[in-house]
Parts: C-alpha cells; sequence; structure tokens
C-alpha cells in the first residue's frame, strides 16, 4: 500500500504532466492537492497493465464537477502503437457512465485526444520539449519508451521499463535526474528459476543500473519501479548498486518530490493535518 503503481508528475512552467498512470496515480494526485483540470497532458511508456490501470481513474474521477475534478478541455494523450485503439475504445466502454454525466458536466472534458508517437520530439511547448527514445523491454515484445523532459536548461529522464539499454544512455547524457527502473532477487522467491530468468532478462538489475548511471552521470539518479523477489529489499538496491557507481542515488518512494534547480532536492511527502 506503501507503492502504488508507476507514475510520474512532471511540473515545468506552465506544464504539469504525468508519465504513466499505474494503480493509485488518481489518489496519489488528490493527496499533492492538484486538480486534475490542471493536467496538461498524459504519456504512456509502454501498454502493461500495471503503468495504464490508473488511466481510467485519472480520466473519468478528473472530469467530475468536484474541486479535483473540472476537467472541461480533452485530455490529451501520447504513448506507442496501440494508445490509439485504447484511447478510442476506452469512451465506448464507460458509454453509460458519460452519457448519464453529460448532462452535469461540460462533455469536452471527457474527450480523449490521443497520438501515436515515434522516437523524437513529441511535445514541444511553452519551453518544455519532451523526446521520446526507444528502450528494451527484452522479450516482452511490445514498444516500449523512455522520456527526457528538457526545460530551461534543466532535464529529467525516466527510463520506463526496459533491460539495460544502450540507447537510454545516449539519450539520458547532461540529464540532472534519471529515474531508472530496477530488479532484484536474492534467496527463496516463490517464482521459478525460469520466470526469474525471464523477468531479469526484461528489466534492469541493479548491476546494470550501475554501468548505465556510471556512463550517464546524473547530478541524481533514483531507482523506481522496483521488482523485489524473494527476499531482496528496496534497502539493499543501493549496496548493490555500489558495486560499479558512487555518484548521487535514492530510492525512489511515493510522492517524493524532487527540484531540479541549480541545485536538485529531494522532499518527502508529509501529510497534511
Ligand atoms: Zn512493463
Amino acid at each position: 500500500m506503501d507503492r502504488f503503481g508507476p507514475s510520474t508528475l512532471v511540473e515545468a512552467g506552465a506544464e504539469k504532466l504525468i508519465f504513466d498512470a499505474g494503480r493509485g496515480a488518481m489518489q496519489r494526485l488528490h493527496q499533492l492537492a492538484i486538480p486534475f483540470a490542471d493536467i496538461t497532458g498524459v504519456f504512456l511508456t509502454h501498454h502493461h497493465s500495471d503503468h495504464v490501470v490508473g488511466f481510467v481513474d485519472l480520466w473519468l474521477t478528473g472530469w467530475i464537477g468536484r474541486p479535483w475534478g473540472q476537467r472541461r478541455s480533452p485530455l490529451r494523450i501520447w504513448g506507442p502503437d496501440g494508445t490509439n485503439q485504447m484511447m478510442e475504445h476506452l469512451p465506448k466502454a464507460f458509454h453509460v457512465d458519460i452519457r448519464v454525466r453529460s448532462h452535469s458536466y461540460p462533455v469536452d472534458g471527457v474527450k480523449l485526444d490521443s497520438g501515436e508517437i515515434k522516437e523524437g520530439i513529441v511535445f514541444d511547448r511553452s519551453g518544455v520539449k519532451v523526446t521520446a527514445f526507444e528502450v528494451d523491454h527484452g522479450g516482452e515484445q511490445l514498444p516500449a519508451f523512455g522520456y527526457r523532459i528538457d526545460f530551461q536548461g534543466r532535464s529529467a529522464v525516466l527510463s520506463g521499463d526496459t533491460t539495460f539499454n544502450e540507447n537510454l544512455i545516449e539519450h539520458a547524457q547532461g540529464t540532472d535526474l534519471l529515474i531508472h527502473e530496477v530488479t532484484a532477487f536474492s534467496g527463496n522467491a516463490a517464482e521459478s528459476a525460469g520466470q526469474l530468468k525471464r523477468i531479469s532478462s526484461n528489466h534492469t538489475t541493479p548491476d546494470q543500473a550501475a554501468i548505465v548511471f556510471h556512463r550517464v552521470k546524473p547530478k541524481l539518479a533514483v531507482y523506481n519501479h522496483l521488482l523485489l523477489f524473494g527476499e531482496a529489499r528496496a534497502e539493499d538496491l543501493i549496496p548493490l548498486t555500489r558495486t560499479g557507481y558512487t555518484g548521487p542515488l535514492v530510492v525512489g518512494e511515493d510522492l517524493m518530490q524532487i527540484d531540479i534547480g541549480s541545485e536538485t532536492s529531494i522532499r518527502r511527502f508529509e501529510p497534511q493535518g
């Protein structure tokens, strides 16, 4: 319950962009007291369900006319092949709810405006540039992207789901912040050896991440999307990475906020009241 699904909010200038909408994305946004109407775009890294099951909640709850919703204009979504199909079918699946609530709320607010992306610049508005780059989700055989966000000479890179990937290293050069997925296992796992082998070949182990961080040299590296098996714990991840990387590294937490300015600083969430 402390770690909901993958979803990263990037605030830069006038833009509030959400990358992936895993389980609980809506609840976490609400904890930050950010109304959904303020979200200016959603980007999907890939279509694995753990990265998208929170989307419906963001989309529909964000339309409802309460203070945390109130979206009045179509929601923009960018993602790999399959995104247009999903965004075309979701309104059909929820057509009863949409029909009924359209009497109360502006119909434009529930519309979905999607685009399928290729590697390159996919968003460039008010000084915020988002570049998608292909990553390698191993044997999963689905299109998967990482994203780089640039604004006023500062940048952040999100790995999405990937195994060790040279293209990520190339696109992440010079970044302030690199948020990278990770997997680790030790001891007796409930999964079979075959399953573990498959999972680790689709994701990045700490010793592989160490090579990525060492070659990118971000001002700060952060682990997210922790896939831990057997007796592996979050506390093990940094020691396991120290074999090949000595720079700044933290294990991400839900609602952790990272400010990228002349310095890069981390704030942990403190519940109000
Ligand atoms: Zn995945």
